[in-house]
């Protein structure tokens, strides 16, 4: 298949895109670089089989061109990341609202086979009622919009709205994947992702900041599992028009999360609390607990991902070192 991967430079995208060549399709990849990078594909770029462009969503006469050429379309660019959807709130309204729009309408117009699109376990917003796994058909809770980072969770929402739209209107086959925390090589913790932000961090002995009490909890997935999942997903007629999520069931508190990455990198750092809004912006809400429920993944797919956090991190702390 050609298969066409918006936002395929960066952390996830890349992966997918390492994968989908060695299954042997053709693969192009667009992304305009405002969190990816370059270098997450030196291993690729001179392939036979893959090309990639420069290019920003938004241009709707250069995404025609992609889309026109390609059976199927992973659609994985978005403004992503905490820290950055707060220090871009416009930017990151607008790609992750029209940029989709551009994204569905074009694979409809030319009959795409397939788009998978990738959501967000910030969709379910603040949990309520305690610790518990979400499950796919869950109510979702967000804050106020005066605060911005709840504007992730409504243009995503939104962009699972408009593919359900697509799918039940229009026919056209989508997929939609709400991805909990991802993790592993290639991300990086500018935007504020705490795995690659602690592993650097304890690396080069400088305090590890801890926001909040740290004990809020969240479940870190594999990157390569997270693209398997996705892969099998794209390939599954079962899963059309429906929802998942990709994610690792198990827990970690991030102040656990920081002792262990201490301890993994034999580190001198001192663990730093750092009040929320400090790290953020007045009136900043975290979430307190987010845990997947992968029934439906099991049953659709028979996924279990298959890297637990001490593998993760010895992996990912490893590509840090090097
Ligand atoms: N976090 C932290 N220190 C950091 C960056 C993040 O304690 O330097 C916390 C953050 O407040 C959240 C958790 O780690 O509770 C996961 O943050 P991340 O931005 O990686 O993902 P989120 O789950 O918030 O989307």
């Amino acid at each position: 298949m050609r298969v066409l991967i918006t936002g395929g430079m960066g952390f996830i995208g890349s992966h997918l895109a390492d994968e989908l060549l060695k299954k042997g399709h053709a693969v192009s990849l667009v992304d305009n670089l405002s969190t990816g990078n370059i270098d997450n594909i030196k291993n690729i770029k001179d392939h036979k089989n893959l090309s990639f462009k420069i290019e920003s969503i938004m241009n709707e006469k250069a995404m025609r061109t992609f889309i026109k050429k390609c059976d199927m379309v992973y659609h994985l660019a978005a403004a992503v990341g905490v820290k950055y959807i707060i220090d871009n709130p416009l930017e990151s309204i607008q790609v992750n609202v029209k940029g989709t729009e551009i994204v569905l309408e074009l694979a409809n117009e030319y009959g795409k086979k397939k788009v998978i699109i990738a959501s967000t376990s910030e969709v379910y917003g603040k949990n309520v009622d305690g610790v518990r796994a979400f499950k796919e058909n869950d109510d979702r809770v967000l804050g106020s919009t005066t605060i911005s980072r709840w504007s992730y969770a409504s243009t995503k929402s939104l962009d699972e709205f408009l593919a359900l739209a697509y799918y039940r209107e229009k026919k056209l086959p989508v997929v939609i994947v709400r991805l909990f925390n991802t993790v592993g090589p290639r991300q990086t913790g500018h935007y504020g992702m705490v795995v690659p932000r602690f592993i650097k961090q304890a690396l080069m002995n400088h305090p590890l900041t801890v926001y909040g009490d740290g004990k809020q909890t969240r479940s870190f997935t594999y990157v390569s599992d997270v693209v398997k999942a996705i892969i099998a997903l794209a390939e599954s007629r079962k899963a059309e028009g429906e929802i998942f999520n990709i994610g690792n069931p198990k827990g970690i508190t991030i102040e656990e999360l920081a002792k262990k990455i201490k301890k993994m990198t034999n580190s001198q750092s001192e663990i730093a609390y750092i009040p929320y809004e400090k790290a953020y912006e007045k009136g900043f809400e975290d979430m307190r607990h987010r845990m997947p429920n992968i029934d439906k993944l099991k049953h659709f797919i028979g996924f279990s991902p298959e890297t637990d956090i001490d593998d993760i991190l010895t992996k990912t702390i490893d590509y840090f070192e090097k």
